[in-house]
């Protein structure tokens, strides 16, 4: 590796999100140096190896689109990739485009400065370097900030505590131990009929049930996959006319325009077929609240069909809006608490209390454990940006201009911020769309930025507070009439203590925010100055 201290621009992880970043960047002539804290590619799907760790958009979906012939040449096996294939996807990119070369494993940015005197940033590293570079660019992902609750007497306990979103890279052997987990979103919803068939025991200390719909994961049909790569390219434009960027039919506009007996058909065959598109049967579902009670009522009613005892059902049944958290993509996860090694505790009145030598206790009772996984989920969206130390303009660090809750222009600029870009940044969809379509979105705007500013002699760029207090304003709005801003779900930032609530993706759909960093870009990038 080249140890350079100058750089056009320095990308911060090497996700999906930063691996394209360099490649964009250096087919446009820059220097690049991409830092990343482990110690290889894949972000989210290098550190969540737990098991049963698998997308939840179809994979001939969650891929990259922007090299037809990588399209073309990949070979997916299954409707929902694993873990393990998507790290080989990723790997099969790395080497196609040779971009490890440009990347500094095992190191973590802790350091980010903008210096008005010369407009680049300083960046420094945990092992020391510093290095400036004209513009920063944050790769560091909405879900890899990893949230370690800070439970009573959590050292006292004599066993191990793993986290699903650091998994050990060398995999846990669960096999006759009696198992705890905290958690059940996404993570825990994913693993638990996994680790239910290898381990002796499996607690799971439920705070909040949630919605799973069944995923239906099978081997992808050969002509199905023909299909599409025959076509590949209209079939991701047509995904991009979506709200989300995933190509699924979109039902009714309004649930009114349906009998009872119509819905519940409806549903049956969503509920039948798997996955997220179970939440787009009729459009008004996350906008009115009849709308989504139908939607909910059906999920409640397949609940109690499937789960034996009906206090544990009961239990499993949520009680808030469907959508409100992320939708869950289950196999087998209500079918596991049938099972006779599968126990089933409720936390909601008061959450853990302690963890003690031997387990975890809730009231006077001690559930006797020899491993506790921690499927708390993260400090999403701004945990890992806020992590480093980044200072704009006048030295203002990023805390304070967050200190009431993530303000962007478009989620990819912040004013004061100069020459820092934020790849699916708060306050673009992001989270609540297609993840890999989003970061191509993002890196192409953010690529074609930096070449008109090359071409017109522009050697910094800035976001207008007016403009991103424009948009954060409309960010709010679409936000309040959804249904999902309701609820205390990461999206709001609830699962943080502390952490300032504030409906943080996107939520007007893919098509209108494309169409906004159009106009701003074809407008001479309007909102921003340039100089
Ligand atoms: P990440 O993959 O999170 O990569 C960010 C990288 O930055 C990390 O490797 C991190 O180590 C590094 N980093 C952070 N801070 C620093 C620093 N200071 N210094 C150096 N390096 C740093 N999305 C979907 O659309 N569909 C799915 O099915 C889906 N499934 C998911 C399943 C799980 C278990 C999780 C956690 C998320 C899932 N997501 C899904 C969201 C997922 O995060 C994105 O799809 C995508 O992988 C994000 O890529 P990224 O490059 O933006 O970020
Ligand atoms: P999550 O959705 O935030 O779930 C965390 C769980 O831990 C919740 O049940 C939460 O309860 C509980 N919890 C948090 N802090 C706790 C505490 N102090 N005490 C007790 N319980 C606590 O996290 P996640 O499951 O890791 O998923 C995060 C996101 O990653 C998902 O929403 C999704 O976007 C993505 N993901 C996707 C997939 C996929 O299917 N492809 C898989 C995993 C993750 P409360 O609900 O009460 O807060």
């Amino acid at each position: 590796m080249n140890k350079k201290t100058k750089y056009d621009a320095v990308i911060v992880g090497a996700g999906f999100a930063g691996m394209y970043m360099l490649f964009r960047l250096r087919k446009m002539g820059l220097s690049v140096s991409v830092f990343e804290a482990g110690a290889d590619l894949g972000g989210t799907w290098y550190w969540n190896r737990y098991p049963g760790a698998r997308c939840d958009v179809e994979s001939m979906q969650y891929s990259y689109q922007f090299d037809e012939e990588l399209q073309q040449e990949w070979e997916w096996s299954e409707r929902y990739a694993t873990q393990p294939e998507i790290l080989k996807y990723i790997d099969h990119v790395a080497k196609k485009y040779n971009l490890r070369s440009d990347i500094r494993f095992n190191t973590k940015v802790t350091k980010a400065f903008f210096d008005e005197k010369v407009n680049h940033w300083q960046i420094e590293t945990d092992d020391g370097e510093k290095l400036i570079a004209q513009y920063c660019i944050m790769a560091t992902g909405c879900l890899s900030s990893v949230n370690k609750p800070d439970f009573k007497g959590k050292e006292s306990f004599t066993g191990s505590i793993y986290y699903t979103g650091e998994w050990p890279q060398e995999g846990v052997d669960l096999s006759n131990k009696r198992v705890g987990i905290i958690g059940t979103g996404s993570s825990a919803i994913q693993s638990i009929p996994v680790i239910a068939k290898s381990v002796d025991e499996l607690t799971v200390f439920q705070r909040t049930a949630n919605y799973a719909v069944p995923a239906h994961n099978k081997p992808l049909d050969p002509d199905q996959v023909r299909k599409i790569k025959d076509n590949y390219a209209e079939f991701r434009a047509k995904a991009k006319l979506t709200p989300t960027g995933n190509l699924f039919e979109i039902g009714k506009d309004s649930v009114t325009l349906d009998s009872e007996e119509e819905r519940a058909k409806s549903y049956e065959k969503r509920w039948q077929a798997g996955g997220l598109p179970f939440l787009s049967a009729y459009a008004d579902v996350m906008l009115d609240s009849e709308s989504n009670r139908v939607a909910a009522d059906f999920v409640r009613e397949k609940i109690r069909e499937i789960v034996n005892d009906r206090a544990v059902a009961d239990l499993l049944t949520p009680k808030n809006i469907i959508g409100c958290k992320r939708l869950c993509v289950d196999t087998g996860y209500y079918e596991t608490f049938n099972k006779d090694n599968v126990k089933l505790v409720d936390i909601s009145a008061s959450g853990i209390d302690a963890l003690c030598e031997s387990g975890v206790r809730i009231g006077k009772k001690v559930y006797e454990l020899d491993v506790i996984i921690s499927a708390t989920g993260f400090d999403a969206m701004t945990g890992a940006l806020l992590n480093i130390d980044i200072r704009g303009k006048k030295g203002l660090p990023l805390k304070e201009k967050w200190n009431e809750g993530p303000k962007s222009y478009l989620g990819v600029a912040l004013a004061g911020f100069p020459n820092l870009f934020t790849i699916t940044g708060p306050g673009s969809p992001s989270v609540i769309s297609n993840m890999l379509p989003a970061i191509e979105q993002h890196v192409d705007w953010i690529t074609e930025c930096i070449s008109y500013m090359r071409n017109k002699g522009f050697a910094v760029i800035d976001a207008q507070t007016e403009a991103e207090e424009e948009w954060i304003s409309h960010v709010r709005d679409v936000a309040d009439m959804s249904l999902r801003s309701t609820c205390n779900s990461w999206y709001v930032g609830a699962n943080i203590p502390g952490k300032p609530r504030i409906y943080m993706p996107y939520i007007g759909g893919v098509p209108a925010y494309a169409k906004k960093c159009k106009e701003v870009a074809s407008a001479g990038y309007k909102g921003f100055a340039l100089n």
